[in-house]
């Protein structure tokens, strides 16, 4: 795999998605990633879904629905942290696990527009402005709230951090490539050691409830490429790029 078959290297959102999120290219062989960093749309999105074959698990009375290495990784994770006598739980609902496009495209907006008008309040974004940031497609609203952003114009949910903190940009959510599961328990460290064991890691720096399957064992992953780093008390792996 060569990285600019999966990311547009000139483009600083595709690189900034590719360090944020793509953890999920060093999985083990089991594992099928997508086919680039960003999904173009739901088309795309849904072909790599059927393609893969989805398979659903029910997990604290919720179905969820991942690929199907990764949802009996998760079964076996539960198991084990039951032994420990902790749950394993979908956090969010069914929303826990797949998404598909029109799902992030949905949680992006439900950030984009309170913060819009939060900033227009306070004067420091004109009403045209934002107007125009309105009418531009998903990925060009991305490089253009990345911009803001460097203005400290955030749009995290509480407007105190870039957004990529608090939703992924359109397309690019591990959710659509059904790799990802929100833990209700993530604070619990018998619960991450269970998941862990069975190749579930926590990949997104300041989303802490969000696991990824790598389906490698964590000796394994600083030779794969990515990188050990310690944040609010718990241990993220992160691409080395
Ligand atoms: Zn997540």
């Amino acid at each position: 795999m060569r990285l600019d078959q999966i990311c547009c290297l000139d483009d600083a959102v595709s690189r900034r998605v590719l360090e944020d999120y793509g953890a999920v290219f060093i999985a083990a062989d089991s594992v099928r990633v997508p086919p680039a960093c960003v999904f173009s749309g739901e088309e795309q999105v849904r072909a790599f879904q059927d393609a893969v074959g989805i398979c659903a698990a029910t997990l604290g009375g919720v179905e969820i629905e991942l690929q199907p290495v990764a949802a009996n990784a998760l079964l076996d994770a539960r198991d084990e942290a039951r032994h420990e006598g902790f749950e394993i739980t979908p956090r969010g609902g069914v929303e826990a696990a797949r998404r598909g496009f029109d799902d992030t495209l949905r949680l992006w907006h439900s950030r984009i527009q309170p913060a819009l008008d939060y900033w227009c309040v306070r004067g420091r974004l004109a009403p045209e402005r934002a107007d125009d940031l309105r009418r531009l497609a998903p990925c060009e609203q991305v490089s253009a709230v990345l911009e803001l952003e460097v203005e400290d114009i955030f749009f995290s949910k509480d407007f105190s951090k870039s957004v990529l903190y608090s939703v992924a940009a359109p397309g690019t959510s591990q959710h659509l490539s059904m790799l990802a599961f929100d833990v209700v328990e993530f604070r619990e460290p018998a619960v991450r050691r269970a998941l862990a064991s069975h190749g579930w890691f926590q990949t997104v720096i300041g989303d802490l409830p969000h696991f990824t399957f790598i389906g490698r064992e964590e000796q394994q992953l600083i030779a794969h490429g990515l990188r050990r780093v310690e944040a609010d008390g718990q241990i993220f792996w992160i691409p080395d790029v």
